[in-house]
């Protein structure tokens, strides 16, 4: 862990839902209609300072302020790649520290967010679960992800030129995001809010290794997109790339994303597929991967290996990718191979990793 910051002791009122904004005016005397007004402003508008809420009554701003704060994580640094794509390293309260990446596109861009410090995982091809999980992000520490890169591109609440530049939001950050469903679904629910900031949840997608028992959950209380980190055909290679397969198995999953109830053809599950050289790259892996999806609406995205210090496998050839490409295209899948963006800043898939750690007599395991 890294130094700690210096402690604010006002409550934050990011990644609260209404009804606790609701509770939290009350109790100090403010009356009910101030939290749609600070709805407003907080993720409407973007607003971090109380001063600035011109609709309050003065005596409601200063008092708001001597107990409250609108949190955003402090940034420890933020570089950019060759290709564009952005890392944020972010430290909260506690010391902990998480990345967040986005990466622009020609129109768009999409905001990588991540859930948990670490992950308690440890599939063997992500730099992620290399490390030790310290714990969960909160609501309020997922949301303000999003708020601060917000500020940055100063897109509060619409950009100069009228064009988001984070359209999207993808949970593929650090950690499994299922299994810290309770505070990321209600941080969800916050950036759906239609009155804040709205983001439609065509445009969210959560990306898991495969937590069975939350799926259906999370199609029906947030209808988000779904990827499913896939990676192997078999059982007994799943096993060893995303251990998370031994709790719960191919067939269980694809069972879970063939009742995803948010999928239809319009809106697609996304498989992602890791290539690795010599492991899962074969045309025989290629074949089964299109038996095993038949009936689920699906694309496979087909993501070359991004290496990381140590990491104890290698990318597939581009030739082998295209290979592989071609059969599950033909199989009438769409199969994009995804261009690895920000590598040279270990911003790409898999190579998140902070230094904050767990202490050991509190590992937990799956
Ligand atoms: N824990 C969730 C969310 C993280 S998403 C999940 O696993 O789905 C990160 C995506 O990048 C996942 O599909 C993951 O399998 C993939 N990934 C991890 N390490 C990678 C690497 N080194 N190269 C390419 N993709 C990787
Ligand atoms: Fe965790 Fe996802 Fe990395 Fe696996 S791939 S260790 S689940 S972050």
């Amino acid at each position: 862990m890294t130094k700690k910051t210096e402690i604010d002791h006002r409550a934050d009122l990011i990644g609260l839902d209404r009804d606790e904004l609701l509770r939290e005016l009350i109790a100090i005397d403010e009356k009910p209609f101030r939290v749609k007004q600070l709805w407003h402003w907080m993720y409407f508008q973007g607003r971090k300072d109380f001063s600035e809420m011109t609709s309050l009554a003065k005596t409601s701003r200063t008092n708001l302020n001597n107990l409250f704060k609108i949190r955003r994580p402090e940034v420890v640094f933020n570089k950019i790649s060759n290709d564009l794509a952005r890392k944020w390293l972010l430290r909260y309260e506690d010391g902990n520290e998480v990345e967040m990446v986005y990466i622009p596109e020609t129109d768009r861009g999409a905001l990588c967010v991540s859930s948990q410090v670490g992950c308690t995982l440890s599939c063997s091809f992500c730099h992620t679960g290399t490390q030790n999980i310290v714990r969960n992000l909160s609501p309020s520490e997922i949301v303000n992800q999003f708020m601060l890169a917000r500020d940055h591109y100063d897109e509060w609440p619409t950009p100069k030129d009228g064009k988001r530049k984070i359209s999207n939001i993808v949970l593929m950050g650090m950690g499994e995001p299922l299994f810290n469903y309770d505070n990321v679904a209600k941080a969800l629910k916050i950036i759906m809010d239609a009155e804040g900031i709205a983001l439609s949840r065509r445009r969210i997608t959560l990306s898991t290794s495969g937590v069975v028992p939350k799926i259906k959950k999370c199609g029906t209380e947030l209808g988000v997109n779904l990827a499913i980190s896939l990676h192997a055909v078999t059982d007994d290679l799943r096993d060893q790339l995303v251990p998370l397969n031994k709790k719960w198995p191919i067939a269980e999953l694809l069972r879970a994303c063939k009742e995803y109830p948010a999928a239809n053809n319009a809106r697609r599950i996304t498989f992602e597929y890791v290539m690795l050289k010599g492991i899962n790259d074969s045309m025989t892996d290629a074949r089964e991967l299109v038996r095993l999806i038949k009936g689920i609406p699906a694309k496979v995205n087909l993501i070359p290996f991004n290496p990381w210090p140590g990491a104890p496998f290698d990318s597939s050839s581009r030739k082998t990718i295209n290979q592989f490409a071609s059969i599950v295209n033909k199989a009438g899948y769409s199969s994009p191979v995804r261009n690895p963006r920000g590598r040279d800043i270990l911003a790409a898939c898999g190579q998140l990793k902070s230094f904050s750690k767990k202490p050991l007599n509190t590992r937990s395991k799956l």
